[in-house]
């Protein structure tokens, strides 16, 4: 090998162990966890393909996956860093939905197989450790759990933990401490000084900010209170939004957003604009260097 083609080869070989730096796996690769360097934590639990022989079909509860999830999670990651030179955390099931369902608790999720109840553990655990350390530097985390819904209708759905029932009830109900302490947002509603109504459907909520920028949403002003069906958030909005972690569900709907590479990248503009100004507005953090 001469020295130009030797240093052709390093630099190959640099730029290969940079793509794949840092990622981390479960056992046999069904969950991946790709650490970054800001403190926002995007999770991504329905979007895998893999149906492995030594994990069975699961019987009961949705098997269906949620398309291009995967994609779309990584067109989001994409945005951010081509903007600011920094990277959210990801959290990655690589299994298909039918064989586990990550936002689930345990029973339901991996219906008694040894490998998918492992994989459940280690996926959750990714989240813990990912929570932890971006705790750890910046004080407090920002979690997006990442979804794709079929309702009728094209809209995103914010889920926050509050049904369109709850929701649907005067200003003093939604802005008391009760009942804020019960949603996703708690800890960023202590940080702004803004009323919850204004965080949950105001101008400045993040589904008014994504709604400016193009993509119908709810909640938002133009629909405070979401029709049914509406997806709330599940499991891991409940479990890791918490403490110093907050955050919210998103379920992205899928003509004209996650159903081509255009669309996912069109979206994926539209929301790191309207996240970079909900996190300015209410956590005074940048997504920037
Ligand atoms: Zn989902």
């Amino acid at each position: 090998m001469n020295r130009l083609s030797f240093l052709f080869w390093l630099l190959s070989a640099a730029c290969a162990a940079a793509q794949t730096s840092g990622s981390q796996f479960g056992t046999d690769n069904y969950v991946e966890y790709i650490p970054g360097d800001l403190p926002l934590i995007l999770t991504s639990p329905h979007g895998g393909r893999l149906k492995p022989d030594g994990v069975p079909g699961r019987t009961y509860g949705v098997t269906g996956a949620d398309a291009n999830t995967q994609e779309l999670t990584h067109a989001i990651a994409n945005e951010i860093f081509t903007r600011g030179g920094r990277r959210p955390h990801l959290v990655f099931s690589h299994l298909h939905r039918s064989r586990l369902d990550p936002n689930r608790e345990v029973v339901e999720a991996a219906q008694g197989n040894p490998s998918a109840i492992l994989a459940w553990e280690e996926y959750h655990r990714f989240i813990e450790q990912a929570r932890a350390a971006v705790v750890k530097k910046h004080g407090f985390a920002f979690l997006i759990d990442m979804h794709g819904q079929n309702h009728k209708g094209e809209r995103v759905e914010l889920g926050y933990l509050h049904s369109p029932a709850e929701l649907n009830q005067p200003a003093e109900v939604l802005n008391s401490p009760g009942f804020v302490a019960r949603g996703s947002l708690a800890l960023l509603v202590k940080r702004s000084k803004m009323p919850y109504t204004e965080i949950l459907h105001g101008t400045q909520s993040i589904g008014a900010l994504i709604a400016a920028n193009g993509f119908r949403c709810t909640p938002s002003p133009q629909m405070p209170v979401p029709d049914e069906p509406y997806f709330k958030g599940g499991y891991t909005t409940a479990r890791h939004c918490t403490g110093q972690t907050t955050g919210f569900q998103l379920e992205a709907n899928r003509t004209r957003l996650r159903d081509t590479n255009g669309n996912r990248l069109k979206f994926a503009r539209a929301f790191v604009t309207a996240l970079e100004h909900f996190l300015a507005a209410h956590m005074r953090v940048t997504l920037r260097k």
